[in-house]
């Protein structure tokens, strides 16, 4: 079973990954956790140029398809192979990013991401998609808190816009497709992880 956690900065994917683990794997479920970008070696080669943060000239383009190419190399050599090996995959991000953060959130046309990405993984989308969705402002305060307290303030417009934007793309995804279920993660992390165990279990997918 291939399971994606998609959400925007600050919706605490990271934490609600290792309380929904320790429940599967409390339930017998041999898992694997990996992320985009990234999620192997080469995947993670990929990962350290999309994020370099000296690479302020990135087409935005060239990033999309640099996301495309990790995602391709990231479902061969890891994704793939475990789900033949009969194990639960939980990616932290899967395509939806691409089509929330490079489609949306970078002007770029949705129609176009959604090729080059179809073209990278070839019908082999998440089984189950769970959304975190929190505001933007929420979510980037979560960041700037963990970080320093000092910069709390200095949520900047254009951050702003940009990650409202990405949110309410993924909205728009989920209200559009039945594999992606939201859940309410302004929540406290245990009981986003309660409503990610609820979902997976009324799926029917898992128990
Ligand atoms: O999930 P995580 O916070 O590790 O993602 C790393 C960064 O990459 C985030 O800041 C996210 O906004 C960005 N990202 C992106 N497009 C994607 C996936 C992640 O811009 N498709």
């Amino acid at each position: 079973l291939f399971i994606s956690i998609e959400g925007p900065d600050g919706s605490g994917k990271s934490s609600a990954i290792q309380g929904l683990a320790t429940r599967l794997s409390q339930d017998g479920f041999d898992l694997v956790l990996t992320r985009e970008p990234g999620g192997s070696p080469i995947a993670e080669q990929i990962r350290q140029v999309i994020l370099d943060v000296n690479n302020t000239a990135m087409d935005p383009m060239t990033e999309a398809l640099l996301y495309a190419a990790g995602r391709r190399q990231h479902l061969k050599d890891t994704i793939l192979p475990a789900l033949a090996a009969g194990k639960v995959v939980i990616s932290d991000r899967f395509v939806d990013s691409s089509l929330a953060y490079q489609g949306v959130g970078r002007n770029l046309s949705q129609t176009d991401i959604w090729n080059i990405n179809q073209y990278a993984i070839q019908g082999h989308l998440p089984d189950i998609t769970l959304l975190l969705d929190v505001p933007a402002e929420v979510g980037l305060k979560r960041i700037y808190q963990a970080r320093n307290q000092r910069q709390f303030d200095r949520l900047d417009q254009e951050d702003l816009s940009f990650h409202n934007k990405v949110r309410q793309a993924f909205l728009d995804l989920a209200a559009d497709q039945d594999r992606i279920h939201v859940i309410d993660a302004r929540q406290a992390v245990d009981q986003v992880v309660e409503d990610a165990f609820q979902v997976l279990k009324s799926s029917g997918l898992l128990y």
